[in-house]
């Protein structure tokens, strides 16, 4: 039985007999995995504490959470239990009961606010399996991951939600033993009530999306319509707002930026709304959790590129509402599009890109943050050098695509369904995710060999086609399934491949390697 054989190791490791110090010293030796039969224990995740061994094991091919002890087991997680010889195991289900309790023994393996951290990157995981990879290549830098992070239309396209997403990553942070600290986003948020959801289920960081609240119209409006609407206002918000940005030029740091009457007028008319609301989601999230969070104002889902103009006024108005913001998202001059290197000039966006960080600088110092921003090898050179490395980058479908990759090595047979599926779903995704992929341009995969396959996942259609297409593909119950069975049956692999993909981002972006 399985449970005897996970116990067998803990005796014959004499796992039971050591300290934590003792634990340390095992696990800085020897395989990740400590095998036998059908079980093994996942080595750096062994962890004592009040006479009580913590680790993850897997039995039969099904992971949980074990307790082992001489003594009388904790209460307060579900799973299966046995006494065997005069020793309790308990290996509980990778539950979020499960991980609200190893949160509450092992605190490491809770999310914290990352605002103190310079160098934040955001982790998407879509799959809830890809933690070891994310932690393996930022523990190697000066950068801290956001490795829950999911949005409402992530949620809903891979049928989680946001309890399971913060437990998938409490367990596989115990799993790696990482101890360094990990955010947990819950990301593009719009309402009060979704916001209640994250924070619920103990995600520090929030970022707001005010793509509902702003009104981008106003940015086409013509003089006459914006000073007639702008004359609708109330009588002290006029006066504030001429009195602020009309025809005044602003300092920040290298840049200037000056606003028109007219622009000042736009401004108003498109945020004033949103910015009302940023104040009072603040006011919300630190009634909650005090001043442990970070509250990230997105803008990027607009139509238009964030004016380095409106970017100030949205900053000085957040300052003048004490709106603790973490980082903010503009929307950036080019194209940002899913799991592809950036499009447009290099230099146009550099020059743009100087003023918002100038701006944020000027501004409390809050961390830029770039949405989409897998992938954009290209751009991360001018993005670290203007940032000083003080930023957010946050990626998602990338660490996805790796594990499709993966697929593609390992189950050519899988991967040529789920090309199969991709396509059936491409235009139903398209609604959700803009991109200028075009499926005609992927070759048919019955002309090609199982060894070209994988090129599939470097070609700009195809990986845009893979990227967008999850929500198709993990609603397909017989695929979804196959998708875990494989990626479990090759951990090493798919962890070893986000890990390089990850650290590829880290490292082009110019971070410090950790001393
Ligand atoms: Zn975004």
């Amino acid at each position: 039985m399985a449970m005897e054989t996970i116990l067998r190791i803990v005796k014959e490791s004499g796992l039971l007999e050591l300290d934590q110090a003792g634990l340390d010293a095992f696990k800085a030796r020897g395989a990740q995995r400590i095998a036998a039969a059908d079980a093994c224990i996942y080595r750096q995740s062994l962890h004592a504490t009040d006479g009580v061994l913590y680790f993850i094991g897997s039995a039969a091919g099904e992971k949980g959470l074990c307790l082992v002890s001489t003594k009388a087991l904790p209460s307060g997680m579900e799973g299966a239990s046995a006494r065997i010889g005069g020793i309790s195991i308990l290996k509980a289900s990778l539950s979020p009961l499960s991980a609200k309790r190893l949160r509450e023994v092992f605190p490491f393996t809770a999310p914290v606010s990352l605002r103190e951290r310079t160098t934040t990157i955001g982790c998407g995981d879509r799959l809830g399996l890809a933690t070891p990879g994310h932690v393996r290549a930022a523990a190697r830098y000066e950068v801290a991951p956001v490795l829950a992070q999911q949005s409402i239309r992530e949620l809903t396209l891979t049928g989680r939600d946001f309890p399971g997403v913060v437990a998938d990553a409490t367990f596989l942070v115990f799993q790696e033993g990482y101890e360094l600290g990990y955010g947990a986003d819950g990301d593009h948020l719009k309402t009060i009530a979704d916001i209640d959801t994250a924070l619920a289920a103990g995600m520090p960081m929030i970022t707001l999306d005010l793509s509902d609240v702003m009104s981008a119209e106003p940015a086409f409006w013509s003089t006459g319509k914006v000073d007639e609407e702008f004359a609708r206002l109330g009588a002290d918000v006029q006066e504030h707002v001429l009195e602020a940005y009309a025809d005044k030029t602003f300092r920040a740091g290298g840049s200037s930026v000056r606003l028109s009457a007219l622009e000042a007028k736009r401004c108003a008319l498109m945020y004033l709304r949103a910015l009302d609301f940023s104040r009072e989601v603040d006011a919300h999230i630190r009634a909650r959790r005090g001043d442990s969070y970070d509250l990230e104002i997105s803008i990027d889902e607009t139509t238009a590129p964030t004016l380095p103009e409106h970017h100030l006024f949205i900053a000085k108005e957040l300052g003048i509402r004490g709106v603790m913001v973490s980082s903010l998202a503009p929307r950036f001059v080019g194209e940002f599009q899913k799991g592809i290197d950036y499009i447009g000039k290099v230099d146009e966006f550099e020059r743009q890109f100087a003023i918002h960080c100038d701006i944020a600088k000027a501004s409390g110092g809050y961390k830029i943050s770039i949405h989409s921003g897998s992938d954009k090898f290209s751009v991360y050179p001018a993005i670290g050098r203007h940032t000083g490395m003080r930023l957010h980058l946050k990626t998602a479908g990338t660490s996805w695509l790796q594990a499709v990759l993966v697929i593609a090595r390992a189950d050519p047979a899988l991967f040529r369904r789920m090309l199969t599926k991709a396509k059936a779903s491409f235009e139903e995704a398209t609604k959700l995710y803009h991109i200028t992929a075009d499926p005609a341009n992927v070759p048919d995969e019955s002309g090609l060999s199982d060894a070209e396959l994988p090129r599939l996942l470097s070609a700009r259609d195809s990986r845009q086609l893979l990227h967008i297409t999850y929500g198709g593909l993990l609603n397909d119950p017989g695929i979804r399934a196959e998708i875990f069975q494989t990626l479990s049956a090759n951990e090493d692999l798919h962890y070893a491949a986000v890990e390089e993909h990850i650290e590829k981002h880290i490292r082009l972006l110019g971070a410090a390697r950790r001393a």
